[in-house]
C-alpha cells in the first residue's frame, strides 16, 4: 500500500457498531430485523407519505438503503395492489432475478406467487402476482398491449439513474401515461446522481432523499498507469488477503472473459502459497447461471474471505453485504453504436467519475473500508469523464424505433426523450429498419414491421422469422432464431481445446454456422435432450434448455399470429435465403481466404477460427453474418454462405445483380454491385443527409 497515495471520501455515521459485528448482521438477525434496519424503513412514514400526496415522486438513496427491496412491500402494506400490481423495472436481468428471490423470501412466498418476476423469454408471476419485478424491456413491450399500464396501481422505474436505453424510453411514455392516468403512482428511484434531472424532467417533482448510512471508505491510487490490469487486480486482491484483516473483497472487471481470467489466476496462485486462509472466488456478470449468481449472497463459512469480481452490475443493482475491500480496474465494457458503419459495438471504456465514486462506495457499507483504484489520480481527475453517457446516446436504437413507431409515435425527433439521440444514430437505425422492410419511404410502419413488433427479438432476427413464412421454413428457422437467442451453446473449457474443437467440428454445416446451430438442436433433440450427450458432445446443457424454452416461446406467438410451423424438410438452401433476408445490411464479399469486406461499409471483416466455413476449403463470394465481434481483427460471428440473388431479392433498394462474363471458360459470373437507392424519408430534408450512398 506504500506505492499508493490516499485520500478520504465523503464520510457520515462511521460511529455506527464495529464493521465485524456488522457484518455478521445478516446471519445472526431475523429477516424481519433485517429489514427494520435499513435506511428505508427508518423514513417509512415520511416515504409513504410523500408518495400518497403526490402522483410522481423521485426517490433518491444511497445503494442498500433498502429502494428496490423495501418500497414495493411498503406500496403493497399500505393497500396499493389492491387495485393493481405493483411493477418495479430493472435495467439488468439478473437484478430482476435476485431481487424478487429475496423479496419473496422477505413475504415468507414462493417466488412466482405473491411475488414475481418477468424477464425475457421467461416469466416467472401468476395471476396473484401483485408485486412484480422485471426488466424495463419487459414493461415496454407491455405497454404495446396494454399502452395504458392499466395492470398496474404503481410503478418504480428503478435504477433510473443507469439511464439504461429502454428506462429512457419508458420514462418518455410514462410521462404521457401519467398525464392520462391520474390513479397511477409513479417512482422514479436513483442512486445519489440525476435526480433534480428526472424531477424536472417530470414537472418539478419532489424529490425524496433516503438520509444514508455509509461508513469511511479510504481511497488509494495506483502510482503509475497499470499495464494489465487482470495482473494487478489479481495482485491486489491476493495481498489483501494474505495481510489485511477479516472483510471480503470485491473487484469491478469489465467483462465474463476478464473475470474468468481474474478468477482463475487468484485460485491458482493461492494453492502455490501455504500459509494461505481459504478464499472463496465467487465471479458474478448476467450471462452466469442463476444458481451460481447466487452464491454471491451466501454468507462463507466461518473464517473464509469471500473474494467478488464483478462487472458493474455490482456499482449499484446488487448489494453484497460485508465488502470491505473494493479494487476498482476503472474499467468496463459498454456497448457503442458507430451509425457511419451502422454497427454496435462492445468496446472497453474507462468508467466515469460518478461510476468511480459509486464502486469505492461498495466497501463503506457495513462499516469502513478501502478501495483500491488500479489508475492514478491524474487519471481519475483529468481523463474520466464526470458521467456515465447514457445508453439512448450510443447503441443501435432499431428496436426502440420499431417499437416507438407501433405505438403511434410518428415523429421520433419529437418524442420526449430524457436526452434526445443523436440524429446520426437515429437516421442510422431507421434506414435499417427500411433495409429490413420494416419501414417504408415515409417512415411509417410497414405490415412487415408490424409483425415484427410482436416478436421480442432484435429486428433482423424477426426479420428471418418472418422470411420463412415465404419460403415455409418456419420449422427450422424458428430453431436458428432460439439457438441464437442464448448464449453459446458450446463449451471450450481450456485444457481440452482441442477436444472440443474437435467435437464442435462434427456438427458443423460447412456452408452455415446458422445451420450448425441448427444441426445441434436437431442432434440435442434426437438423443432425447439429453444432458449425458451434451458433456459428451461439448454442448452447454443449460444453454440447450434455454434454447429450446425460447423456442416453444416464439412458437406460442406465432401460433398467436397464425402462423403455421412447417418444415423446409432437406432444402436447407431455403433457410439460407431467410438467413440472407435478415442480415442484408451484413452482408460480405471475399477479399482473400478468410477476409471479407462489408459490401455497403467497405469495413473489413474476418472469419473466425471457430467458423464452420474456416479451413473447409470452402470460401464463398458472399456471406452475411450475425454480429462483428472486435477482438484483435474485426471477426464475424455466425456466418452463413448466401447467393448474391438473394441479397437482391430481399433488398433492391441496396443491391442489383450484374451478370458478368469474364470467365476463361464462357461461364457466367454473378455479382451484385450498389444501388443509388432512394432514401426513406425519415427527417426534414434538411437534416437527412442519409448513409445510403456512402460506401
Ligand atoms: P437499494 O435498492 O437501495 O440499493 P436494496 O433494496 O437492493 O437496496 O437492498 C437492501 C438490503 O437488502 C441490502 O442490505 C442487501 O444486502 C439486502 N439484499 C438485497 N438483495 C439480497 C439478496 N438477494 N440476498 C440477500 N440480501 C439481499
Ligand atoms: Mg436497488
Amino acid at each position: 500500500a506504500e506505492s499508493h497515495k490516499t485520500f478520504k471520501i465523503a464520510m457520515e455515521r462511521a460511529s455506527e457498531a464495529g464493521s465485524a459485528a456488522v457484518s455478521t448482521f445478516a446471519r445472526t438477525k431475523s429477516i424481519k430485523e433485517q429489514r427494520e434496519y435499513l435506511p428505508a424503513f427508518a423514513c417509512r412514514s415520511q416515504l409513504t407519505k410523500v408518495i400518497r400526496e403526490n402522483q410522481i415522486v423521485v426517490i433518491v438513496g444511497e445503494t442498500g438503503s433498502g429502494k428496490t427491496t423495501q418500497l414495493t412491500q411498503y406500496l403493497h402494506e399500505e393497500g396499493y395492489s389492491k387495485v393493481g400490481a405493483i411493477g418495479c423495472t430493472q435495467p439488468r436481468r439478473v437484478a430482476a432475478m435476485s431481487v424478487a428471490k429475496r423479496v419473496s423470501d422477505e413475504m415468507g412466498c414462493k417466488l412466482g406467487a405473491e411475488v414475481g418476476y418477468a424477464i425475457r423469454f421467461e416469466d416467472c408471476t401468476s395471476p396473484s402476482t401483485v408485486i412484480k419485478y422485471m426488466t424495463d424491456g419487459v414493461l415496454l413491450r407491455e405497454s404495446l398491449r396494454d399502452p395504458d399500464v392499466d395492470n398496474y396501481s404503481a410503478i418504480i422505474i428503478d435504477e433510473a439513474h443507469e439511464r439504461s436505453l429502454q428506462t429512457d424510453v419508458l420514462l418518455g411514455l410514462l410521462r404521457r401515461i401519467a398525464a392520462r392516468r391520474r390513479d397511477l403512482k409513479l417512482i422514479i428511484t436513483s442512486a445519489t446522481m440525476n435526480a433534480e434531472k428526472f424531477s424536472e424532467f417530470f414537472g418539478g417533482v419532489p424529490i425524496f432523499t433516503i438520509p444514508g448510512r455509509t461508513f469511511k471508505v479510504e481511497v488509494l491510487y495506483s502510482k503509475n498507469p497499470c499495464e494489465d490490469y487482470v495482473e494487478a487486480a489479481v495482485k491486489q486482491a491476493l495481498s489483501i488477503h494474505l495481510a489485511q484483516p477479516v472483510g471480503d473483497i470485491l473487484i469491478f472487471m469489465t467483462g465474463q472473459e476478464d473475470i474468468q481470467a481474474t478468477c482463475d489466476c487468484i485460485k491458482e496462485r493461492l494453492l502455490s502459497i501455504k500459509e494461505a486462509s481459504p478464499l472463496s472466488v465467487l465471479p458474478i456478470y448476467s450471462q452466469l447461471p442463476a444458481d451460481l449468481q447466487a452464491k454471491i449472497f451466501e454468507r462463507s463459512s466461518q473464517g473464509h474471505r469471500k473474494c467478488i469480481i464483478a462487472t458493474n452490475i455490482a456499482e449499484t443493482s446488487l448489494t453484497v453485504d460485508g465488502i470491505r475491500y473494493v479494487i476498482d480496474t476503472g474499467y468496463c465494457k459498454v456497448k457503442v453504436f458507430n451509425p457511419r458503419i451502422g454497427m454496435d459495438a462492445l468496446q472497453i471504456f474507462p468508467i466515469s467519475q460518478a461510476a468511480s465514486n459509486q464502486r469505492a462506495g461498495r466497501a463503506g457499507r457495513t462499516g469502513p473500508g478501502s478501495c483500491y483504484r488500479l489508475y492514478t489520480e491524474s487519471a481519475y481527475r483529468h481523463e474520466f469523464f464526470a458521467n456515465n453517457v447514457p445508453e439512448i446516446q450510443r447503441t443501435n436504437l432499431s428496436n426502440v424505433v420499431l417499437l416507438l413507431k407501433s405505438l403511434g409515435v410518428g415523429d421520433l425527433l419529437k418524442f420526449d426523450f430524457l436526452d434526445p439521440p443523436p440524429t446520426d444514430t437515429l437516421l442510422s437505425s431507421m434506414h435499417q429498419l427500411w433495409v429490413l422492410d420494416a419501414i417504408d419511404d415515409n417512415g411509417s410502419l410497414t405490415s412487415i414491421g408490424s409483425n415484427m413488433v410482436e416478436f421480442p427479438l432484435d429486428p433482423p432476427l424477426s426479420k428471418m422469422l418472418l422470411a420463412a413464412i415465404k419460403e415455409k421454413c418456419t420449422e427450422e428457422v424458428v430453431t436458428i432464431v432460439s439457438m441464437l437467442s442464448v448464449p453459446s451453446v458450446f463449451y471450450r473449457p481450456k485444457e481440452r481445446a482441442e477436444e472440443s474443437d474437435i467435437a464442435r467440428e462434427k456438427f458443423f454445416v460447412p456452408e452455415s454456422d446458422h445451420l450448425t446451430l441448427l444441426n445441434v438442436y436437431k442432434m440435442w433433440r434426437s438423443h432425447g435432450s439429453n444432458d449425458k450427450w451434451c458433456e459428451q458432445n461439448f454442448v452447454q446443457p443449460k444453454a440447450m434448455r434455454k434454447a429450446s424454452e425460447v423456442r416453444s416461446q416464439l412458437l406460442d406467438i406465432m401460433k398467436q399470429q397464425k402462423i403455421d410451423t412447417l418444415s423446409a424438410g432437406v432444402q436447407w438452401d431455403r433457410v439460407r435465403k431467410c438467413i440472407a433476408a435478415a442480415y442484408v445490411h451484413k452482408a460480405g464479399r471475399l477479399k482473400s481466404i478468410g477476409e471479407y469486406f462489408n459490401i455497403r461499409t467497405g469495413m473489413p471483416c474476418h472469419l473466425h477460427p471457430t467458423s464452420a466455413l474456416y479451413g473447409l476449403g470452402y470460401t464463398p463470394e458472399y456471406v452475411v453474418y450475425h454480429e462483428l465481434v472486435m477482438t484483435s481483427k474485426e471477426y464475424m460471428q455466425c456466418v452463413t454462405a448466401v447467393s448474391p440473388e438473394w441479397l437482391a431479392e430481399s433488398c433492391p433498394m441496396f443491391y442489383s445483380l450484374r451478370i458478368t462474363n469474364f470467365r476463361k471458360d464462357g461461364m457466367e459470373t454473378k455479382t451484385i454491385s450498389m444501388t443509388k437507392a432512394p432514401r426513406p424519408e425519415i427527417v426534414p430534408a434538411a437534416t437527412a443527409r442519409d448513409s445510403v450512398d456512402k460506401k
